[in-house]
């Protein structure tokens, strides 16, 4: 199944909803992630979610985020091609700095749904300025997500000091001024790497806010961010309380390196010249003592064990959110 658009992913979150599973979302910056996140997603038959920050498609464009953009959703587009789930692109923590790549990203259908993050501003502000994204959208089947209350760490090109919880009567009012199609709360979560017992995670946080906006009549899926040092009895809390978006990024960060560096230190030999030989990468060592191992360092080697890697750390994480099996499918529309 192709790519699909923003009333594809409604509609997959709204049988998250009414199933009581949520999506991973699945930041990637390269292709070798994203390879191992379709392998395990398509095993499971579930739908899959990848995100794209600023500063992946800066890297993926070498500098040009425009660019990056561009090659990272095609390569999403291009890869989700014979796969028989659905994929869907978001746009991770974009800013008031990036409105033209937001615009871009409209116009030219390369994304499902789209974050504006203006979490760091004032109420008013933060409304206004999700307002303003949910209106460029419209028409185009987009779906926008914001975020109301601050999470703890740096992320990306973000950083605040202070973790501040949304308030539920002030999420209610949030979604009904802005127009957001999901909604990021602070909960207690934070960013980057951290231990399960470090975090004051307010779990009864989660279910006032979906408590308060289902008495409003709004049926907004809520979304997680920071959800990496989450036990998974934790992570099965939050989905009861209503988040259907879990934002997945340090754990395939992890496995990525972890994964090669574990590679290449099982092939030193291979690689590094030894001691006395003349160190000549410019005539790849001429003189035939020794020379480096070609199966080992052509970088398909290492990326096919980084692909593997992804994919079981994926099977893991999906199964924590319980969207396997769950899968779209050939269902039409977009
Ligand atoms: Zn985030």
């Amino acid at each position: 199944m192709p790519f699909r658009g923003g009333v594809a992913l409604r509609e997959a979150y709204r049988r998250a909803e009414a199933r009581g599973y949520a999506f991973m979302a699945n930041n990637i910056a390269e292709s070798n992630t994203l390879v191992g996140l379709l392998d395990a997603y398509a095993g499971a038959k579930s739908d899959l979610l990848v995100q794209v920050s600023p500063g992946a498609a800066k890297f993926a464009g070498a500098g040009g985020k425009v660019a990056g953009l561009r090659a990272l959703a095609g390569l999403v587009h291009v890869l989700a091609a014979p796969r028989p789930i659905a994929v869907f692109l978001n746009l991770d923590h974009f800013t008031t700095g990036e409105m033209d790549l937001i615009d871009l990203a409209i116009r030219e259908r390369l994304v499902s749904s789209i974050m504006i993050d203006a979490s760091k501003e004032s109420f008013d502000e933060n409304v206004r300025i999700s307002r303003d994204v949910v209106r460029r959208a419209e028409g185009s089947g987009i779906l926008v997500e914001a975020e109301l209350g601050k999470i703890r760490g740096v992320e990306d090109e973000i950083a605040s000091s202070d973790a501040f919880y949304t308030h539920p009567d002030e999420a209610v009012e949030f979604v009904r001024a802005s127009g957001a199609d999901l909604l990021a709360i602070s909960i207690g979560t934070e960013h980057g790497v951290s231990k399960g017992e470090d975090i004051k995670l307010r779990l009864d946080l989660a279910k006032e806010i979906q408590a308060k906006l289902a008495k409003a009549k709004l049926s907004t899926p809520l979304v997680l961010h920071g959800s990496s040092g989450l036990l998974p009895d934790q992570v099965r809390a939050v989905i009861q309380y209503g988040i259907r978006k879990l934002n997945k990024d340090t754990h395939y960060q992890y496995v990525y390196a972890r994964t090669a560096c574990e590679f290449y230190k099982g092939h030193v030999a291979d690689i590094i010249p030894p001691e006395g030989t003349e160190d000549d990468v410019v005539n790849l060592f001429p003189g035939g003592t020794w020379s480096p191992n070609k199966k080992v360092f052509d970088p398909r080697v290492v990326g096919k064990a980084i692909q593997d890697g992804i994919r079981g750390i994926a099977l893991a994480l999906l199964e924590q959110a319980g969207s396997g099996g769950q899968t779209l499918g050939d269902e039409e529309d977009s």
